[in-house]
């Protein structure tokens, strides 16, 4: 999952074969591309690209590559976030079965939800290796969130008193 977050973050150059179309220079030119967060959201949703085309086939096919989905991303530099929701999907394209596995922000047990089941999920093994994920939701970390709002307040206070002295010593 790390390594996917980095390589999604890489700055990608495309020259020669790859050329992209510039509006300013108005003809296909040598470009790089970077994407950041401007503003990081509080549900972060990473929807896997287990489905592409696949050119030798000329088909779609399934990417069942396993992958480790840690419980609290410490990725970005100016955040974390902690895992809640994974979506499953297990068979083939074009054909297959979804199940999700949801924390409870009750009592932070997992549950499955299996079509009309619901059950409880004792060992944490789907965060391993999973084949399955597909889609992996997290929230943003509440304690790191309220740390912030807290030195955005202490920040404002103080602001503002220093407002006042200013105001009170004229
Ligand atoms: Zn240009």
């Amino acid at each position: 999952m790390v390594d996917g977050l980095e390589a999604f973050f890489q700055t990608k150059r495309f020259d020669v074969d790859n050329w992209l179309y510039c509006d300013d220079c108005d003809e296909k030119t040598d470009m790089e591309i970077s994407f950041n967060i401007q503003e990081y959201p509080t549900i972060l949703t990473l929807h896997l690209k287990r489905f592409y085309f696949d050119y030798m086939t000329m088909g779609y096919q399934k990417n069942c590559c396993p992958m480790d989905i840690p419980s609290t991303l410490t990725h970005f530099k100016s955040c974390t976030y902690d895992l809640y929701g994974v979506i499953n999907h297990s068979g083939v394209y074009g054909g297959g079965h979804y199940d999700a596995y949801i924390q409870s922000p009750e009592n932070k047990d997992w549950y499955c939800f299996n079509d009309s089941h619901v059950i409880k999920v004792t060992d944490k093994d789907f965060l391993k290796r999973s084949k399955t994920a597909y889609m992996i939701v997290y929230r943003k970390s509440e304690r790191i969130f309220l740390f912030n709002l807290l030195i955005k307040k202490n920040t404002m206070e103080t602001s503002t008193e220093e407002a006042f002295k200013t105001a009170n010593s004229r």
